[in-house]
């Protein structure tokens, strides 16, 4: 189990931070430094909500190099409360218990371990939200 500061101490890339242009109303995530649509710069810092919607799913049998130990394993596309999409991989489930427009929620998650180096990524991913006493939310 994670302290709750977690979300604030794991590097900015790892958190579901996102940049947003106030002119176009575009969320880019993950954050771009230039608006594609005007050219602005003067783009602001939005956090994104860690809640959303299951749009779709794919289970990954032929893993990229240094995920082969962790297949197979899901990616989603996840739709976020705002409306902003990404991509993450879906965790805490099996494929049978997916279901498109689910509740999912975003956790953060070891990603990948380097057996050399014993360093360990961390990163975000989502699971489906429980809606029993929510027992499982202690799992890590
Ligand atoms: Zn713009």
């Amino acid at each position: 189990m994670f302290p709750s500061n977690l979300w604030r101490e794991i590097p900015q890339r790892y958190r579901l931070e996102a940049t947003y242009c106030p002119k176009c109303l575009i969320t880019y995530f993950p954050p771009r430094e230039l608006c594609t649509s005007c050219g602005s710069k003067e783009l602001e810092k939005k956090k994104l909500p860690t809640k959303g919607k299951l749009v779709t799913y794919t289970v990954i049998r032929t893993p990229p190099k240094g995920f082969e130990f962790y297949a197979p394993y899901i990616v989603g596309l996840v739709k976020l409360e705002d409306g902003t999409h990404i991509t993450a991989q879906i965790t805490d489930a099996e494929p049978d218990g997916l279901s498109l427009g689910m509740d999912v929620e975003a956790v953060i998650r070891k990603i990948r371990e380097d057996g050399r180096d014993g360093l360990i990524f961390y990163g975000y991913k989502f699971r489906p939200v429980l809606n029993n006493n929510g027992a499982s939310k202690m799992k890590c």
